[in-house]
């Protein structure tokens, strides 16, 4: 009997050894930050993560076990079928604010990491707060910044007829892709709003990844069931709370997940 339990306690932790380790090393974590810096407005502020705790978050990276890679790099992964790095971790920024440029790039370019911003080409250059095409074209050319779509106008998709969706997403390629004469393969969902219509018409369209904001990790290879799940990086947070997250997608249990701001980007 004891040599049967003994059986059984083996094969129960080589189980959960080889789950562990598919877990950890087969996986993609896609960070989503908003602004770096600090914010003007209350109501943002949840949105800001300091370009102190930017930097340290990036620190943490560099001198852990988790190998940063770039957007080009996971596309590649994902038509090649080649592997990834072991611990993959895609630093993603959505929008295009202007702090990208005067809080993030700075740090992007001394440490020499590799950043995707999901820019919404209508706005870029027209709001005050946002990028200019300039601040665009300077990025790009460091070779750090890899901008993808977020939409022309950054609309609720899901909302919109077949036509107006084809549009947004066929300006925001055609317009990214003559201004800096690069492929664009992925699109990131405003507000993470889609269904299977819009997610249809996102490949349909000619993009072949597509990011939400639902959290969690990716387990490689991404089979594109759904979109790309990603880990909230937001104000308030310790360097804990973040390396947590890099594992699960989450900063705390996945119980405690509903409380903190998925509403702000859920449909
Ligand atoms: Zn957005």
């Amino acid at each position: 009997m004891t040599g049967y339990f003994t059986v059984f306690m083996l094969c129960t932790a080589l189980v959960v050894f080889v789950w562990i380790f598919r877990k950890d090393s087969r996986s993609l974590c896609v960070l989503m930050y908003h602004h770096v810096g600090v914010a003007t407005r209350e109501d943002e502020a949840a949105f800001f993560v300091s370009a102190d705790m930017f930097r340290q978050q990036i620190d943490l990276l560099l001198s852990s076990h988790f190998h940063i890679v770039s957007l080009r790099e996971v596309e590649r992964a994902y038509q090649t079928g080649q592997r990834l790095p072991p611990h993959s971790v895609l630093l993603t920024l959505d929008d295009g604010w202007l702090d990208n440029y005067t809080q993030a790039f700075p740090v992007v370019k001394e440490k020499k990491v590799p950043v995707t911003i999901f820019l919404s080409v209508a706005l870029t250059g027209v709001e005050k707060d946002l990028l200019t095409w300039q601040q665009v074209h300077e990025m790009h050319e460091s070779g750090w910044v890899q901008f993808a779509s977020h939409g022309a106008h950054h609309r609720r998709l899901r909302n919109l007829s077949d036509a107006e969706i084809i549009e947004e997403l066929a300006i925001s390629r055609n317009v990214l892709t003559k201004a800096l004469g690069t492929e664009v393969l992925s699109f990131c969902y405003p507000y993470g709003a889609f269904d299977r219509r819009v997610r249809q018409l996102v490949f349909q369209t000619g993009y072949i990844m597509d990011f939400g904001t639902r959290k969690g990790i990716n387990r490689l290879p991404w089979k594109a069931h759904q979109p790309l799940r990603r880990a909230h990086v937001m104000a308030g947070e310790s360097l804990s709370d973040f390396y947590r997250q890099l594992h699960t997608g989450y900063k705390r249990s996945i119980r405690c997940a509903g409380k903190y701001p998925d509403r702000l980007f859920s449909a």
